[in-house]
């Protein structure tokens, strides 16, 4: 087991695939894009394979895919395939913004993929076509009915919420009872592109908005997720709601992850810029010890508690993978 110096037990690893995407969400990316990286400096897929066959030797037993948008990408099917093979990982999900998943759901499940979570931050056309600049509502909701009929469970539909842009919350209330997804509203982090503190809504007032919304129960949390948050559930409603609140509550202490960002640097922490390049492990051929010792100097200088800095220098949110 890969342990910090606080005892953490680092289990999960979030790997960006692309730093590229197909929306421009106001939260996460410029209108204008963001610099892709060169083509030869993103990992190959056999490259982030190696990567993890190593990470799970060491007791990481839980990935997510993400980007950028992780199906922009060619070929993941064939990726995720690769890493269901991999013994002792248990747990492969993925993070999309939907817009692809329509065609992609099916063969992503044949190819051993677990969970999905779909990013989806407005059911409204004109303010989805706002917040992510594309007028694209129409084929997200085709990606989530897609994985809704595929059989993932969990489906967790993730709404980074903008104060006065999207901070309507009865059309999701709504969706919790007219179809079994875990609907999780986020604090919005106030870095990258968008970083005035104008839009933030913390999460006490989100709780109290929802909980006008209707006669809420208290719910158990979906398989998979710990006690840490808090679900509820209108009456004989098939989905959850629940609010996560990255900024407002000190998460350190429970902090299990690692990130890899397609570029292949691991970075302890998403708060701080700090990132180990895995590349030179990896070419011209990988190295086993080499790998190692990159996961035990990540787990070494993890940090033990940030407090959530508003301005990142180095890279947005897309770069990083979230
Ligand atoms: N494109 C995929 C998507 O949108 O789900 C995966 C990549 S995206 C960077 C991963 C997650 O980061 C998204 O689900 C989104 O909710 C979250 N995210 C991006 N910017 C954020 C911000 N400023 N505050 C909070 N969450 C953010
Ligand atoms: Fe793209 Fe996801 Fe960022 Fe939106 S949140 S711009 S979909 S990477």
């Amino acid at each position: 087991m890969l342990t910090d110096s606080t005892r953490r037990a680092l289990c999960y690893l979030r790997v960006s695939l692309t730093d590229r995407c197909n929306l421009r969400c106001l939260y996460c990316m410029p209108e204008e894009g963001t610099p892709s990286l060169p083509h030869d400096q993103i990992l190959r897929f056999e490259e982030i394979e190696a990567v993890l066959r190593v990470a799970v030797q060491m007791g990481l037993t839980s990935v997510r895919l993400t980007g950028g948008e992780p199906l922009a990408r060619r070929g993941v099917v064939q990726l995720v395939e690769r890493l269901h093979d991999i013994p002792g990982l248990t747990d492969l999900s993925l993070t999309t913004n939907g817009t692809l998943l329509a065609e992609a759901a099916a063969s992503l499940r044949r190819a051993g993929l677990q969970r999905l979570n779909i990013g989806l931050p407005s059911l409204n056309r004109a303010t989805y076509a706002r917040l992510v600049r594309r007028d694209a509502l129409p084929q997200a909701l085709a990606g989530l009915d897609a994985a809704l009929a595929e059989g993932y469970r969990p489906l967790k539909v993730n709404v980074v919420v903008l104060r006065g842009i999207n901070d309507e919350l009865a059309p999701f209330v709504a969706l919790t009872a007219a179809k079994p997804v875990e609907v999780r509203f986020i604090e919005y982090m106030p870095i990258g592109p968008l970083s005035s503190q104008s839009f933030f809504l913390p999460a006490v007032e989100i709780e109290r908005r929802l909980r006008a919304e209707g006669p809420l129960q208290e719910a158990e949390p979906p398989l998979g997720m710990g006690p840490a948050t808090r679900y509820w559930r209108l009456p004989g409603a098939p989905g959850r709601l629940a609010v996560l609140a990255p900024m407002s509550e000190h998460l350190c202490p429970f902090c299990n992850r690692l990130r890899l960002t397609a570029d292949g640097r691991l970075r302890p922490c998403l708060f701080s810029d700090h990132e180990i390049d895995l590349k030179p492990s990896l070419r011209p051929s990988p190295s086993q010890r080499s790998l190692e010792e990159a996961f035990y100097q990540a787990a070494a200088e993890k940090p033990h508690c940030m407090e959530p800095q508003l301005s990142q220098e180095h890279r947005h949110m897309a770069q990083i993978g979230g």
